[in-house]
């Protein structure tokens, strides 16, 4: 059932006006087709600010960018651009965990060297 915004009145959820006030009870049907088959594009937001936060700042925010980019691109219908950039804010989320990951071992192995020459 779906209930008419402008009178109230019930109407089976397959009509397309209201039965008692001719009111339009769903948006025409060609417009909702492109919403129904809009692509869902991760678009990696929470990663990239995480890495941002706790691994690779300037690293992150490139991520960050294209991470706002996915969404923006989905908007207007550029599922294709949305994917790339989809993919490169995973890879720039990579890369700061990747550099996080070095930092930390040369600190690991800075810390051991200057234990054994001290
Ligand atoms: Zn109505």
């Amino acid at each position: 059932m779906i209930y008419c915004s402008r009178c109230g009145t019930q109407n089976e959820d397959n009509n397309y006006k209201c039965i008692k006030c001719e009111a339009l009870l769903h948006e025409p049907l060609g417009d909702r087709i492109p919403r129904m088959v809009e692509e869902y594009v991760p678009d990696y937001l929470v990663w990239s600010i995480l890495t941002t936060l706790f691994c690779c700042l300037p690293v992150g925010i490139v991520a960050i960018v294209f991470s706002a980019q996915v969404n923006t691109k989905v908007k207007v219908g550029d599922i294709a651009g949305a994917r790339d950039s989809s993919k490169k804010a995973k890879m720039w989320c990579w890369i700061s965990v990747a550099s996080w990951a070095v930092f930390v071992v040369i600190g690991i192995v800075a810390v051991m060297v200057g234990t054994i020459f001290n």
